[in-house]
C-alpha cells in the first residue's frame, strides 16, 4: 500500500468540488476544495500549511 511522505490526505470525495475554479493560493482554475470548501490545489494547500 503506497502512503503519502507528507502532506495533506485528499482522497476523500469531499475535497473534488466538480467544478474548476481558480486557486486561492495560485490563482490556476482547479477542481479540488480545500477542509474550508475553498478551490486550492493540493500542493498549494500543502505549501501553505507549511509555511503557517
Ligand atoms: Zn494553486
Amino acid at each position: 500500500m503506497k502512503t503519502t511522505p507528507r502532506g495533506l490526505n485528499w482522497r476523500d470525495a469531499k475535497h473534488w468540488g466538480g467544478t474548476r475554479k481558480p486557486c486561492i493560493h495560485c490563482g490556476r482554475a482547479t477542481p479540488l476544495r480545500d477542509d474550508h470548501d475553498r478551490p486550492a490545489h493540493k500542493v498549494c494547500a500543502e505549501n501553505a500549511e507549511a509555511t503557517r
